[in-house]
């Protein structure tokens, strides 16, 4: 027993070490010469193509294939000499992209329902895990200035009951040693609950920093705005994974008086990008995620073009994703960021077709808390749930041969009634293959102005 604590004690040690050594210079680094930025790519790029072609089965096939060693991959330039993968390919088999040199039971383990609406498994190894929260002072370095603090603040994550966020924060609490006082205290808040009860959480714990989607701030602040409730005044607002839009940045920093920041990233790759105090783009972690922004047919496009993202994960060891592609919509931004930084600028991410579901009463539904009734339906590969109009939705499923098609319509149905309401009509089909949109990106959740927008768009076509 005691020996047994002794083990859990010391690899606590080790990583809360591994994440001390990682932290050092980690708010600097954005500042160093792009040169000095982009050797530091190289060294990773060539280590992550060795570690893949020794241990990751999909890399050491597709390298042989195609005639390619470890030393092949110099810099990340070489890395597009790989095959685009796609998220059907890692849906369908994870595995073959994990590497045999992790144990599986160290893994943190992500299911995500996730904005392309198929549900996947993607697979982290406790080092890049740790390595990637000692990666997060770059943005965190800008915001603790502001809170006067840095550590032993308060943050309150509004998020989905399972997110990747607080999965991640809960995997580094068990494995990692963090003494009283000297890390983040947090509260999680359901993005499913109404705005009333996240303000009475807010006012509660008094946060400095609120952290959220874009599109639940839409949410939040709309309705402070209009009740016109008192609120705890948190020091920053933090958002990620879907688009903001600017007349909600502008209410949140002119008639809150909070200054917003935002994070790029995705399951695939946390820590792609992230916002400094100019507020002009998202700044690249290009070390650790080299992106390529591309045409439809994955040609590389000059910055200023807008195109869809390929990233490249430098840090997770544990599953290999290298040219994978994201599938956002962006643009690589031709100025220099003038705060200082070298790292390149980037647009702010839209986010994927996101729209809010909004009924004639006033409610609205978060598009997160409906792709959260898929997350564990793994026999589902893709669903599209669509608001025809106030009481009507139709959802289109495309499930595995082995799925039980009664009993997932049956849990559907009855999951999406916790979430949308009772008392509503949901018709729900079965179908060899979804609608893909104009630009053939696929909208898992469509909302009736979403809808609106699409049908103005195919009558100008
Ligand atoms: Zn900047």
């Amino acid at each position: 027993m005691l020996r047994r604590g002794v083990i859990v004690l010391l690899s606590r040690l080790r990583w809360a070490s591994h994440f001390a050594w990682h932290l050092r210079g980690q708010s600097r680094f954005p500042f160093l010469p792009l040169a000095a930025v982009q050797r530091r790519q190289a060294e990773r790029v060539r280590r992550m193509a060795g570690h893949a072609f020794r241990t990751v089965p999909y890399y050491r096939e597709t390298f042989r294939r195609l005639g390619l060693g470890p030393a092949d991959f110099r810099d990340a330039g070489d890395l597009s000499r790989l095959p685009v993968l796609e998220r059907e390919h890692i849906q369908k088999d994870p595995e073959y992209f994990c590497s045999e040199a992790v144990p599986r039971s160290d893994l943190l383990r992500i299911t995500s329902g996730g904005s392309c609406g198929a549900p996947r498994l993607v697979l982290h190894d406790p080092r890049g895990v740790f390595e990637n929260a000692a990666h997060g002072e770059r943005e965190r370095s800008i915001w603790t200035r502001i809170i006067g603090r840095t550590s032993g603040y308060r943050e309150l994550v509004v998020a989905p009951p399972h997110s990747t966020t607080s999965k991640v924060q809960q995997y580094c609490r068990e494995r990692g040693l963090y003494p009283r006082g000297v890390g983040i205290e947090r509260e999680y808040a359901s993005l499913v609950d109404p705005p009333e009860t996240t303000a009475r959480h807010i006012n509660a714990f008094r946060p400095h920093v609120v952290h959220s989607y874009g599109s639940h701030l839409a949410i939040l602040f709309g309705y402070l705005a209009r009740s016109g409730a008192s609120i705890h005044r948190p020091a920053v607002v933090t958002y990620t994974s879907d688009s903001l839009s600017p007349s909600v940045r502008t209410l949140i920093e002119q008639r809150f008086g909070i200054p917003v920041f935002t994070t790029y990233q995705a399951v695939e790759a946390f820590k792609i990008g992230f916002e400094c105090e100019r507020h002009c783009g998202v700044h690249l972690n290009i070390d650790l995620y080299p992106l390529r922004v591309v045409d439809r047919a994955d040609r590389d496009l000059p910055t200023g073009e807008s195109g869809e993202v390929i990233v490249s994960n430098l840090v997770n060891r544990g599953m290999v994703l290298l040219n994978y592609r994201l599938g956002d919509i962006v643009t690589l931004l031709p100025e220099r960021c003038t705060c200082g930084r070298s790292l390149p600028l980037l647009s702010f991410p839209q986010g994927r077709s996101d729209d809010l579901i909004e009924f004639a009463s006033g409610r609205i539904v978060h598009p997160q808390a409906i792709r959260g009734v898929f997350n564990e339906e793994r026999l589902i590969w893709e669903y599209q749930v669509e608001q025809l109009n106030d009481t009507h939705f139709r959802v289109a499923l495309l499930a595995a041969p082995a799925c039980d098609r009664e009993a997932s319509r049956h849990r559907v149905v009855e999951n999406l009634e916790r979430v949308l309401g009772r008392g509503l009509r949901i018709d729900v089909a079965f179908v060899d293959s979804i609608d893909r949109t104009l630009g053939g990106k696929f909208a898992p959740v469509i909302s009736r102005r979403a809808r609106q927008r699409r049908a103005a768009a195919a009558s100008l076509a």
